[in-house]
């Protein structure tokens, strides 16, 4: 019996010219691919002219009794092929736990590249790029979202971030309260779109404009690294209370966030907030 193979097919994010013709080839011969959903995929598939015989929704939800599916698939030699909604499987999106446990078994894994909107966002940012972290959608809310921004405060990495548009506005204010409103980002919209765009500010500029055009279409935030921390004196403390505040932090988060941001004592930023020596 031949040896079953995976194989992880980058597909396009916007743009159907960017399906690589090593992916077409590698769809074709596949005898099953998972994907998110299959009517999104079935356009693809059409739009190619490609029919694979089966088809598997891989999602969030289905991806951990799924794997045990496709394993048998492969150990009966067949060639299994996975695809997300858009970009590369894996990346912010299904595909992670199935490559875990197919190498584990000692299967065959290939991939065949394709666009990420990650990356593509990075290259067209104008900000370093050659030092970057990825952190995909920040937690929504509660403790994980807080602890994740307290760390892009003193990150000095260029930072990737995916937000849906609804809530653009509220992750640039959380931003500027944790990295300060001068920090500099970039919104990488509708990329390989007909309506790309590159806009770039610092993040009161990021804010005001979500006030002005309502933020729609696809988004990543690439966002400047922390600048080499110097000493703050008092005047640069307040001043950034003073814009965390206005971005709707309490006297509370405000003192946590600039006295993380400045490495300065918490006990100094809270008696300049409040006056209270
Ligand atoms: N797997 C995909 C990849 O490799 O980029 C990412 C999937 S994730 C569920 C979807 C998020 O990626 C969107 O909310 C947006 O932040 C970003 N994204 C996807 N396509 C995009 C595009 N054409 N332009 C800008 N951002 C995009």
């Amino acid at each position: 019996m031949t040896a079953g193979l995976l194989t992880l097919v980058g597909t396009p994010i916007g743009n159907l010219g960017d399906l690589s013709p090593r992916a077409i080839e590698a769809l074709g011969a596949a005898d099953a691919l998972a994907c998110e959903d299959t009517r999104r995929t079935g356009r693809l598939l059409a739009h190619i002219g490609v029919r694979v015989p089966v088809l598997i929704v891989m999602n969030d939800h289905t991806e951990a009794e799924v794997i045990d599916r496709i394993i048998g698939r492969l150990e009966a030699g067949e060639r299994v092929a996975v695809v997300s909604d858009a970009g590369m499987p894996g990346i912010s999106d299904p595909g992670e736990r199935l490559v875990a446990a197919v190498s584990a078994r000692g299967l065959r894994i290939e991939v065949v590249p394709g666009p990420s909107a990650a990356v593509t966002a990075l290259v067209g940012s104008g900000l370093p790029a050659g030092r970057f972290v990825f952190e995909g959608f920040l937690p929504r809310k509660g403790s994980g979202r807080s602890e994740r921004l307290r760390e892009l405060a003193t990150e000095t990495r260029t930072v990737l971030l995916y937000e849906a548009p609804h809530r653009l506005e509220r992750t640039l204010a959380d931003l500027s309260v944790s990295c300060g409103a001068d920090r500099q980002v970039v919104f990488a919209r509708e990329l390989t779109k007909l309506h790309e765009e590159f806009w770039r500010g610092s993040l009161a500029e990021a804010i005001e404009r979500c006030g002005e055009v309502e933020p729609r279409g696809e988004y990543v935030l690439v966002l400047a690294g922390a600048a080499a921390a110097e000493p703050a004196d008092d005047a640069q403390l307040l001043r950034a209370l003073q814009e965390a505040r206005a971005s709707g932090a309490s006297t509370r988060d405000a003192v946590a966030a600039v006295a993380e941001r400045f490495g300065a004592p918490h006990r100094r930023v809270y008696s300049l907030a409040t006056g209270k020596h």
